[in-house]
């Protein structure tokens, strides 16, 4: 007997018969004596079509409305949920965030969980019910409701684990776990018993949206092992924890793509101290998160500078870029959201020389043109065209040795 978190998403409580299936789950823990609280996303692709609503009304919705707006998706579906639970004759009250004592800071639509209040989810779970959570939302010191970024909802499961001291917090899912790769890109991608908190981070941050990066940083922070799982079965997922010593005999542990940034290229920048720390300066105070930087000098006092952006901080750096480049006299701007960023991670890395090569001799074999890269001591990425992506990922997935092996003809 002991105290679960478990957090189910989109795919999984997508439309009311699986609504029906995850309380039919809840029910099976429920009765084996332990004491549940469930952490929801909305409904499918719910989050996706209210974004798509505000655009049909203005091109430039306010951040403080979407929040509005989105989290209401997450609490149709605690709602439901709480239903169906209900109609199966179990006690179960949902709460929305700021009602589950979820304290956040006041940046809109990527807001940092900054503490969590248990006191009504503990009190409730001692009356006996399953307390369910709307997943990706909590409360700005200003009392206004606030979300977490795409994803978030993974995030509220892991704080919640952590502050009530679970047991257990498992990641309900559309895959069998974390994989060697994205099952549905890579088809021999295997399934991983376990990873360390520090590549599951990498991997996530670098594309890997089965879990929201986060997450990780938290559960790693507060000593919260996950568990990641199908909500379609009942096969064991993977453990997302500690590193321990034989996880290094693995030197690639995992291959990701991330889609969605987008390559800002400013030419004729003035070669002089002081002219970086001022355009990402002004890009820092706009919240907009710079990843991959790489400067050539050029003749006449002259450098180019490249650097990408999240896609979704896309609008907000041009016209950040463009009013700093001026001041600073940058001679030419161009965005180019062509590209992907595809990445190899491994804690094994540190103490093996050669990755980065490897890497760049499988791209080379399939004529793929690299066009920045950065490293860090367990993982290497590169940047090239958005549409040799996929192709990429599974040569450098077979490369590295991380294809499943062929079943033997005449085994099922
Ligand atoms: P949920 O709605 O349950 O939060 P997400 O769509 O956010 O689910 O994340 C699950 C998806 O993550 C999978 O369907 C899969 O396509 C994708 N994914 C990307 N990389 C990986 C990986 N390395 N292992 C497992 N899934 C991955
Ligand atoms: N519904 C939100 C999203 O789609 C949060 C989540 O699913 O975790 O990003
Ligand atoms: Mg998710």
């Amino acid at each position: 007997m002991g105290l679960i978190v478990q957090k189910f998403g989109g795919s999984s409580v997508a439309n009311p018969e699986c609504i029906r299936r995850v309380a039919g789950r809840i029910m099976d823990m429920k009765r084996k004596g332990h004491a549940v609280v469930v952490v929801v996303s909305a409904m499918g692709d719910t989050t996706d079509d209210l974004i798509r609503l505000a655009h049909r009304i203005t091109n430039a919705p306010s951040d403080r409305e979407m929040d509005m707006l989105m989290s209401t998706g997450e609490q149709v579906s605690g709602a439901l949920l709480t239903m169906a639970l209900h109609a199966m004759g179990a006690d179960a009250v949902s709460l929305t965030g700021p009602q589950a004592g979820i304290f956040t800071d006041a940046m809109h639509r990527k807001a940092k969980i900054l503490g969590i209040n248990p006191k009504r989810i503990s009190r409730h779970l001692r009356d006996g019910h399953v307390v369910i959570v709307a997943g990706f939302q909590g409360q700005t010191p200003s009392k206004d409701i606030a979300t977490l970024g795409r994803g978030g909802s993974d995030t509220t499961a892991v704080a919640i684990a952590a502050a009530l001291k679970a047991d257990r917090c498992q990641i309900f899912t559309d895959v069998a776990g974390v994989y060697s790769a994205d099952p549905r890109i890579v088809k021999r991608a295997r399934k991983l018993d376990e990873i360390a908190y520090d590549e599951m981070l990498e991997l996530a941050s670098l594309g890997a949206k089965v879990l929201m990066s986060r997450s990780v940083e938290y559960a790693k922070k507060y000593g919260v092992e996950l568990e990641v799982l199908s909500s379609f079965s009942h096969a064991p997922g993977t453990l997302v924890k500690e590193e321990v010593k034989n996880m290094e005999d693995v030197v690639v542990r995992g291959v990701s793509a991330d889609k969605e940034e987008t390559k800002v290229t400013l030419s004729g920048v003035p070669d002089k101290p002081g002219i970086a720390a001022r355009l990402f300066g002004r890009l820092a105070g706009a919240g907009v998160n710079v990843d991959m930087i790489v400067q050539n000098t050029s003749a006449h006092g002259l450098a180019d500078i490249s650097f990408t952006v999240p896609a979704e901080d896309v609008v907000k750096t041009r016209q950040v870029i463009r009013a700093a480049g001026e001041a600073v006299g940058v001679k030419d701007i161009t965005l180019d959201d062509d590209i992907a960023k595809i990445s190899v991670v491994g804690v094994g890395m540190r103490g093996h020389s050669g990755v980065a090569f490897q890497m760049f001799k499988a791209l080379a074999a399939l004529g793929i043109n690299i066009e920045m890269i950065s490293t860090s001591e367990i993982k290497v990425s590169v940047l090239i065209k958005k549409s040799l992506a996929d192709r990429a990922v599974i040569a450098l997935h077979k490369a590295f040795g991380l294809d499943r092996r062929r079943r033997s003809p005449g085994r099922r």
